[in-house]
């Protein structure tokens, strides 16, 4: 159906009836051709775009001039939307949405997205201030409580009750840091650097690390088909391979296997890492990434989590263009895949 016909077709409304009434929408409305060029714009996008004429035939690319929204253009996923800011206005967000019409043309909507992004930012600064105003006063605190810990002149029937106010301080430092480290990788809208990570050399100190813990694993497999050098922020990584491997750790009863494999084909490269632990059941596997979201509070928390690990784990990736693949059967495992994408893949070999 030609764009023509649409607008003339129909016994009960006329062209002008039906551009009044996709005046009348909240929304941008853009029709664009199969060049990307602007056919017609109703009376919001036009105002948005400031474009004096709704027939204007710019290209579109030229008010959205970003690798993502060209990327956003070319794919066919109808539910795919993206987010851009306003052409005009550093504070303006909108959030586009692209419908295929017609033969070859589309219908680009824009929503204004600023309002809900405002009230967002505002709540993410205020628990981000919290956090840090808490961490003076904790640090004092505990500091005195270390010191209470080590005084042999407390009386014996403290001991308990101080080491319990240990324990806790110790627990609140962690979620406090943790805190800090996710409200930063939130605010960073940014794409991750593009330095050379070892990401063979992280896996082997944070395996380093489970040997010389308390309860260590029974088997730790590592399995580098390559170097492993990938292009990224060194710090992100190596918490994405923290808390993934601390988990595995953490969520295996004893004889716990822990293997690390990392292997690249034509998508990108791809890192497992595999326990033999408790699992999960399938219901929960979409939501662990949630902030604060636990199975099981008691065992987390017995065990030092803080719940936050797999939100940072997430946020994490993302800025890497990587996703995350969790399997798990309860009583067998899980399975947490980390894919980055090819261009972040470094092919040179580097010294471990
Ligand atoms: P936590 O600090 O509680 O471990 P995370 O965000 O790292 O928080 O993980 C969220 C929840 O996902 C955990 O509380 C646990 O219930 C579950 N989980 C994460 N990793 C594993 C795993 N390897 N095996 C079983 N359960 C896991």
């Amino acid at each position: 159906m030609s764009l023509n016909s649409f607008f003339s077709r129909g016994p009960k409304y006329s062209e002008d009836q039906i551009k009044e009434a996709l005046n009348a929408l909240r929304d941008g409305i853009i029709l664009i051709d199969k060049n990307n060029k602007i056919i017609w714009s109703n009376k919001n996008a036009s105002e948005w775009l400031n474009l004096n004429d709704p027939f204007s035939q710019e290209n579109i690319r030229a008010f959205f001039p970003t690798s993502d929204f060209d990327r956003f253009l070319s794919q066919s996923d109808e539910n795919a939307s993206l987010e851009a800011i306003s052409p005009f206005s550093k504070s303006t967000f909108f959030s586009l949405q692209l419908i295929p019409f017609g033969e070859t043309e589309k219908i680009l909507v824009l929503r204004d997205i600023t309002k809900p992004i405002r009230l967002e930012k505002v709540r993410t600064d205020f628990a981000a201030n919290a956090s840090h105003e808490l961490r003076s006063p904790l640090t004092v605190i505990s500091g005195y409580i270390d010191l209470m810990v080590e005084d042999k002149s407390i009386p014996l029937n403290w001991k308990k009750p101080i080491q319990d106010l240990a324990k806790q301080s110790e627990r609140m430092k962690s979620v406090l840091s943790d805190l800090l480290v996710l409200f930063q990788l939130e605010s960073e809208s940014k794409k991750a650097d593009e330095e050379i990570v070892d990401l063979q050399g992280i896996v082997m100190a944070v395996k380093k690390d489970c040997m010389a813990a308390k309860k260590p694993p029974k088997k730790f497999e590592v399995d580098f088909k390559d170097s492993g050098a990938i292009l990224g922020d060194e710090v992100r990584i190596q918490s994405i391979v923290t808390n993934i491997i601390e988990n595995a750790l953490r969520y295996c009863d004893k004889d716990g296997e822990i293997s690390v494999i990392w292997f690249t084909d034509a998508a990108g490269g791809h890192l497992s890492i595999r326990d033999n632990g408790i699992g999960m059941e399938e219901k929960h596997l979409e939501r662990i990434t949630e902030r604060f979201y636990r199975i099981d509070k008691g065992r987390s928390r017995k065990l030092g989590g803080t719940g936050l690990g797999l939100a940072i784990v997430k946020y994490a990736l993302q800025a890497h263009e990587a996703t995350l693949e969790i399997k798990s059967e309860v009583g067998v495992g899980s399975e947490f895949i980390c894919s980055f994408p090819i261009d972040r893949i470094h092919d040179e070999v580097i010294n471990v």
